[in-house]
């Protein structure tokens, strides 16, 4: 697996694989469906999304993108020397701090005070005799109490209503539950802007179309060329032709973002690659028409509108490759 950054887009660095299976992901959940951060036992807090666990890093490129935005927060309790949301409960004697505890039913004697386990007082069923005074206990209330189950201590002997409650991180620093720090994640959905997604819609209708039409074309979402030294371009669709072995990548210019950059990209693409190459353009973006080369075709278009890029794209497609 490829663990190098890559330069993806205009500005945001997101390794690609993991962009793209991510985007992936995101297209199987609802409109509104919310991203909550969730406690989990072995990675900390993350984000679950059709079953696969996502870090905050890895949902804050996205959001740089503009494919996630913040709803909302949840907090998450953390260890205050190291960070952690990683630790369990200790809960201890508030005398000795022995973990050494038995959680039982008490019952303690009026007259001598004695207070032990119900188990030592009863010698038969509804018959209970002080172990310390031997005086049978008849009355409760009156007699004897039954203060309910109680914590006592192994080691030091004492009996406690309430334990000592304790937390210890990953890390082994313990610290009491209000001297945790709280950690805010954000809450995620998906961006109405839809940027990504919406080119991610454009290559499913075209993948379910373009199987209709033939057998022998491979479409692809998000393949990484290298165009320089140190540049990956990712072609937003491509499509191979396996018999005739045509290449087409399609890219789209929506907003005036980076232009320039973006079509030195392509046409370095053109001029590296044995490629035939489409770009979607929103006509009022560019003031004179672009130069045309033999294997480059620019689609105008006045608004972004889906199914006409899809027609569009499908006609350019059908007429490059027949
Ligand atoms: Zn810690
Ligand atoms: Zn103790
Ligand atoms: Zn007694």
């Amino acid at each position: 697996m490829q663990l190098e950054r890559l330069h993806v887009g205009n500005e945001v660095n997101l390794n690609y694989q993991e962009g793209d299976m991510i985007i992936g992901l995101l297209q199987g959940i609802k409109p509104d469906e919310e991203l909550i951060p969730i406690y989990n036992p072995v990675l900390g807090i993350s984000y679950k999304i059709k079953g696969i666990d996502l870090m905050l890093e890895q949902l804050e490129e996205l959001e740089n993108r503009g494919i996630l935005e913040r709803v909302g927060i949840k907090s998450f309790p953390i260890c205050p020397f190291c960070n952690t949301s990683l630790f369990k409960p200790n809960i201890v004697c508030p005398s000795c701090k022995s973990p050494s505890l038995i959680k039982s039913e008490f019952l303690v004697h009026y007259e001598c005070n004695y207070i032990g386990e119900i188990s030592e007082f009863q010698k038969e069923t509804n018959i209970f005799v002080c172990p310390k005074c031997n005086r049978q206990l008849k009355r409760v209330g009156i007699d004897y109490g039954r203060p309910g189950k109680l914590y006592k201590c192994k080691k030091c002997n004492e009996i406690n209503q309430y334990p000592l409650i304790e937390l210890e991180c990953t890390n082994n620093h313990i610290f009491k539950i209000d001297e945790a720090e709280m950690r805010q994640y954000p809450i995620y959905k998906v961006s109405i802007q839809r940027k990504i997604p919406f080119i991610t819609e454009i290559y499913e209708e075209l993948k379910t179309a373009l199987k209709y039409f033939s057998e022998n074309l491979t479409i692809k979402y998000l393949e990484s060329i290298k165009i320089d030294e140190n540049q990956i371009y990712n072609i937003p669709i491509s499509i191979t032709e396996n018999n005739k072995k045509i290449k087409i990548f399609i890219d789209f210019i929506l907003d005036e973002k980076d232009i320039d950059k973006k079509i030195i990209n392509i046409f370095k693409t053109i001029l590296k690659f044995d490629v035939i190459f489409i770009l979607v353009l929103r006509s009022d973006l560019v003031d004179t028409e672009i130069f045309n080369p033999k294997k480059f075709t620019v689609l105008y278009i006045k608004k972004i509108e889906k199914n006409e890029i899809i027609a569009r794209l499908l006609g350019a497609i059908f007429n490059k490759i027949i």
